[in-house]
């Protein structure tokens, strides 16, 4: 059966239709948003209508929109239609205090499942493909927003979910897989776990692509990954404010991922001074959403580093390019695709009355997988108790577990072990490879 490389038409089209389609979509969003208290306030207070924003340029004109904002209007202050019209919402990890919602309508999930579909047409998948998705399902983008993608696209899909390699691998063999989707590190687990059962993933397994994301990961990384496994694997960005996955993509030529301009106005800010950063340099991405029913997003400020790629895809696509995620603008933590933010730690660790306020949290790769030390000083110079000091670091294991939702080891130390640094405490050290 013959196929088309492109899963919409929309894909195809030149910079000045896209243009024209964004100007179009912005006008009916903003319009949109003033079904939105939070909308309508903001507007109102800067004395700005909906009526003034007309073309591109006029984005300018509207501030931006922060997670804070998310958080202030928590649960349903963002959403610009009736609760009764919603189908779904998702909640973001990684946050103190009120965690963000994101609210979808049925136009929007079935908008996502396109924008999923399309990306993983992009790299070659088609309905003869078995997919499996390696993702939690629930809150996590990842599970659903894949799931839906790859249906619409027809693949049969083994929504396997998260852990349990060795059934894992049972799958790839038995179901006879050939696209996997998995964070980076998660996929390192998944060759060490295969090894160790004689698995051959090129011989025993039809491994044939791999969609990588939700943390940030360098291009040596994934080389490592395809040689390991066997496959192409392409690089996937997105967050649950853009609904999920599917909001930029790598296409077959692996030179930076295509976003969806169709879905989102991209704009690349210097942090600090907001203002546009010249073509082609890093600055924090953010992000408009112009198809979005339930809750549209204006200028939200992604926190994500990255830059607009210059020049033609020869894949034909004029979707601008953004460069792998190169950090973040504030003090995020991504480990095992989960959003942890140190202030989380600390405050778990200021409930145990045995501990000093100097702490550590060291992030290391070790054999593919990431891990998270957290190092804190004892209040009390009494440490010769040993029993009492390893029910202690347990305790405190299982309260960080149950905030951040991975499990840090934690190592007690005496009063003044942690080096102080001049000026602002040093509270996170990365060694992992994808920051090197
Ligand atoms: P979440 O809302 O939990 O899905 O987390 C979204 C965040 O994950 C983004 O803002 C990025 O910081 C990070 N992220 C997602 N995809 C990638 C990727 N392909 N590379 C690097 N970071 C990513
Ligand atoms: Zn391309």
């Amino acid at each position: 059966m013959a196929y088309s490389n492109y899963f919409n038409p929309e894909e195809t089209l030149d910079r000045e239709g896209i243009e024209r389609l964004q100007a179009e979509r912005l006008r009916s969003t903003v319009a949109h948003c003033m079904g939105s208290g939070f909308y309508r306030k903001r507007f109102r207070d800067i004395g700005l209508s909906h009526e003034d924003i007309k073309t591109l340029d006029d984005l300018q004109k509207i501030p931006f929109t922060t997670k804070q904002d998310l958080r202030d209007t928590y649960p349903f202050g963002m959403a610009s239609i009736p609760l009764s019209k919603c189908t779904r919402l998702h909640s973001s990890s990684g946050t103190t205090g009120n965690p963000t919602v994101i609210l979808h309508s049925q136009k929007d999930l079935e908008q996502w499942a396109n924008a999923v579909a399309r990306c993983l047409w992009m790299v070659g998948c088609r309905p003869e493909d078995v997919f499996q998705n390696t993702s939690g399902y629930g809150m996590f983008t990842g599970g659903l927003g894949f799931q839906y993608g790859a249906e619409l696209l027809g693949m049969l899909t083994v929504p396997a979910a998260a852990g349990n390699t060795l059934r894992q691998i049972k799958f790839f063999t038995d179901f006879g897989t050939t696209v996997v989707h998995a964070i980076p590190s998660y996929a390192a687990r998944l060759h060490e776990v295969m090894c160790e059962r004689g698995v051959d993933p090129r011989r025993d397994t039809k491994l044939r692509t791999l969609v990588i994301g939700a943390e940030p990961h360098s291009d040596q990384t994934r080389r490592r990954i395809e040689n390991m496994l066997g496959v192409k694997a392409y690089n996937s960005f997105g967050m649950s404010e853009m609904c999920g996955p599917g909001v930029a993509f790598e296409c077959p030529e692996q030179n930076g991922m295509h976003i969806w301009e169709d879905y989102y106005i991209v704009e690349i800010i210097d942090p600090v001074t907001l203002k546009p950063v010249p073509e082609g340099e890093v600055g924090e991405l953010v992000l408009t959403t112009i198809n979005r029913e339930a809750m549209p997003l204006l200028r939200y400020r992604t926190r994500d580093l990255t830059r607009i790629l210059p020049g033609e895809c020869p894949c034909g696509r004029h979707h601008k390019r953004i460069d792998r995620i190169k950090g973040r603008s504030d003090d995020m933590i991504i480990l095992k695709g989960v959003n942890i933010f140190p202030i989380q730690v600390e405050q778990v660790l200021v409930q145990f009355k045995e501990l000093a306020s100097d702490y550590l949290i060291t992030l290391d790769t070790v054999d593919g997988s990431d891990y998270m030390t957290v190092e804190v000083e004892l209040a009390g110079s009494n440490i010769d108790d040993y029993a009492a000091l390893q029910t202690l670091e347990r305790n405190i294991t299982r309260m960080l577990r149950d905030e951040i939702l991975v499990t840090p080891k934690v190592k007690l130390l005496p009063k003044g072990s942690i080096p102080q640094s001049e000026g602002k405490a040093v509270r996170v050290k990365d060694n992992r490879k994808q920051y090197q």
